[in-house]
């Protein structure tokens, strides 16, 4: 028999549209700050207004009637002593004409529109005259459709009398923070004022969200996130990393010789960054960040060369099968010539694997003649057990999940039962230099801002997509010369059945228009198998022209292919079209980009669509995009999508808010090491369940 469920009242729409909101915790309530205000703290008379402004007034209906023409409306006047105003509405009640019947007193508020006839107001709210006004503006809550904004008000304002505002801050800090914030409020006195300002506030200092009340808002914003970067760093401190030496004579000096090119300047100078975390105990928690192009793989199969030489193992994830396996084909070409005297192999793990070869290779992994092991997000599935790795290297880093981090943590084996394995991540989309140093205190970066010699600059063309046909006569000419192409249609996830008529279409109009050229199509639905086969035949030479939606797989070094032709090109992000850029200009031929739009039926495109082309236009240096994307999108879904999964900061922006990280930067550690129950609260305060999230 079921047990009976105790009775537990189930949530109403509103109570669920705030959960979904994620306003569950008085705090978060607390937190949830206005859009905009309203004034309903003065009333102004007729004869002092202004055209256009957002007014409250109170008068005498004197005339109301239900009018027909233009349509059914009720009109009434109102009276307020100076002058008269119409008020309009085109739905109306029995009620509403009796609370605006001749004679009533009522307020009214609403947007005032002086005419010809006289002033007017359409749809104003109203209710009868007299009661108090209130004395702090009216805020209005961002919200749902399912939450009215009484209910959103009143839910706040419970939220904000209940939460715990309490002064989290040291007294030997709190004068500091005065200095940078200009004022001494408290963070109660900043919510309450924020969620009620007075009527004398400067709305402009308000929403530009320079005003002390804000200022010390975000300030407890940025230490929150501050000393969760340094409790991750300590936390890391008390870990321990096997220490890895780079031998002399050993495999890292093989490999330099075998290269057939000489490192340039700047990967010689990250790989001794990376060499010397190698050898501290301390688990290397480095970003290795370098435009597309500028050789990070070498430096990873030079890291991998240290530790393997020291005895241990080494993983390389990368987030596609296709990149995965592009990894395995160069490290091993590099590696494996060097491996094969000490008795080492390497070892690769995908989903797509046969079970046969699965097992093998779980079998060479734990025993530990697998030296490296290459893959995609196999390599951090439960069976993968390793005998003992010291280096975990993943690359394209934004791609994954913090939890996949995580996992790969986790893997270091039995040789080292409480121990982590040094991680370097590497990204080809940087994060601008000083926002990486200041905000992330739990990260080192390392740059490579120099890409190999011999490159020429590509030159990148936006055009309308009514140029095709000229396109296409481009695309002749480089198959001409013996070179080849890539053409890439957008990814929409709502509509991949579409995309791919897309790129179908396109697949059948360039073979039609090339006859003799092999073009071939590349798309996300295709089994691994076949998308192995068509890469096969581009990356031998044989294909001249890819057509391709995988963005992602487009990842692949073809040095001999010096045009990329992007189609439905505002319909990409400007990180993502850097990387699809990337993929020319890798040999010594003069490479192109044409980045094709369409237009909306008969309109522009959007402003940011179009900055977006224009920066790509304008330059090739990866941190002058980034820089860019960080001004059109703002650095907190710069920072969060990219590189959490989940934005960080809701308050303050690192791009004007320079003096108030650096106050929580110095702040941060002082509060840790003195006042750690304090830290504790106020981490919980501000990032509640998120904290441990932000550390990976
Ligand atoms: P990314 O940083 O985008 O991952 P890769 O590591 O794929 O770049 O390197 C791009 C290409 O440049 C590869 O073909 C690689 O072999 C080559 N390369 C790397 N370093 C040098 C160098 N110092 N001199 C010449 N070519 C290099
Ligand atoms: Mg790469």
């Amino acid at each position: 028999m079921p047990e009976a469920q105790p009775d537990r009242k189930p949530l109403s729409a509103p109570q669920k549209a705030l959960q979904k909101l994620g306003l569950v915790r008085d705090i978060d309530l607390a937190l949830h700050l206005p859009l905009r205000y309203e004034d309903e703290t003065r009333i102004v008379t007729l004869r002092g207004a202004r055209d256009g402004q957002l007014a409250q007034i109170e008068g005498t209906v004197t005339h109301s009637e239900i009018s027909f023409r233009p349509r059914r409306q009720l009109l009434v006047t109102l009276d307020d002593g100076t002058d008269t105003c119409t008020l309009r509405f085109f739905t109306f009640y029995p009620a509403h004409q009796k609370a605006l019947a001749v004679g009533a007193r009522v307020r009214v508020r609403g947007e005032l529109r002086g005419g010809f006839l006289g002033w007017t107001m359409v749809h104003p709210a109203f209710h009868a005259a007299g009661g108090e006004l209130p004395d702090a503006l009216t805020p209005v809550y961002p919200t749902s459709a399912q939450l009215p904004q009484a209910y959103i008000r009143k839910a706040v304002a419970s939220g904000l009398k209940r939460a715990d505002l309490s002064e989290t801050l040291p007294p030997a800090l709190l004068g500091g923070l005065q200095t940078v914030v200009r004022g001494t409020w408290t963070l109660r006195d900043a919510l309450q004022y924020l969620h009620h300002p007075g009527p004398d506030v400067s709305l402009d200092a308000l929403e530009d969200r320079s005003h002390p009340a804000w200022q010390r808002l975000k300030a407890e914003e940025l230490l929150a996130q501050q000393l969760s970067q340094f409790t991750a760093r300590q936390e890391r401190a008390a870990l321990s990393a096997p220490a890895l030496r780079l031998l002399p004579g050993g495999l890292h000096e093989q490999l330099l010789a075998a290269l057939p090119f000489a490192l340039t300047a700047a990967q010689r100078r990250v790989g001794e960054e990376i060499a010397r975390d190698l050898m501290r105990q301390l688990p290397m928690h480095r970003l290795l960040q370098g435009d597309v192009g500028s050789g990070k793989t070498v430096v990873a199969a030079l890291a991998a060369a240290i530790a393997i030489d020291a005895g241990w193992q080494c993983a390389l994830m990368a987030p596609t099968e296709i990149l995965a396996e592009q990894h395995f084909a160069k490290l091993i070409g590099w590696l494996e010539p060097l491996l094969a005297p000490l008795g080492k192999r390497v070892a690769w793990l995908t989903g797509s694997q046969k079970k046969k070869q699965r097992t093998e290779m779980l079998a060479l992994i734990a025993s530990g003649e697998a030296a490296l092991v290459v893959g995609t997000h196999a390599v951090i599935q439960d069976q993968v057990q390793f005998r003992n790795l010291a280096l975990a290297i993943i690359d394209e880093q934004h791609r994954f999940g913090v939890a996949q981090r995580l996992a790969l943590r986790s893997k270091m084996g039995p040789d080292m039962p409480d121990g982590e394995p040094h991680l370097l991540m590497m990204t080809a989309t940087p994060i601008p230099r000083t926002l990486a140093m200041s905000y992330y205190a739990d990260l080192d970066v390392s740059t490579i801002d120099q890409l190999p010699p011999g490159r020429t600059p590509i030159v990148t063309k936006v055009v309308a997509d009514s140029r095709r046909a000229e396109v296409i006569e481009r695309i002749r000419g480089q198959l001409a010369e013996g070179r080849q192409v890539y053409w890439v249609c957008p990814l929409i996830e709502e509509s991949e059945a579409i995309d791919l008529s897309n790129a179908t279409a396109t697949h059948a109009e360039l073979s039609q228009a090339l006859p003799g050229v092999l073009v071939g199509l590349l798309h996300s639905r295709m089994p691994v198998a076949e998308k192995k086969a068509v890469m096969s035949l581009f990356t031998g030479g044989q294909m001249g022209v890819l057509v391709s939606t995988t963005v992602i797989e487009v990842g692949v070094d073809v040095p001999n292919a010096s045009l990329m032709v992007i189609e439905h090109a505002e319909r990409f992000g400007l990180s993502q079209l850097h990387q699809l850029r990337g993929r020319v200009g890798r040999g010594a031929a003069a490479s192109a980009c044409v980045l094709m739009y369409t237009p909306p039926d008969g309109g522009r495109l959007g402003e940011t669509a179009r900055e977006r082309l224009r920066a790509m236009a304008d330059t090739s240096d990866g941190f002058e995009i980034a820089r860019r994307d960080l001004e059109i999108r703002g650095p907190g879904e710069f920072l969060g999508a990219r590189q959490s999964g989940a934005p960080l900061l809701r308050f303050a922006d690192l791009t004007t808010d320079t003096h108030l990280l650096d106050w929580a930067r110095e702040a941060a550690p002082v509060m840790l090491a003195q006042y750690p129950a304090q830290a504790e609260r106020h981490i919980a305060r501000w990032l509640g369940g998120k904290a441990e999230y932000l550390k990976a």
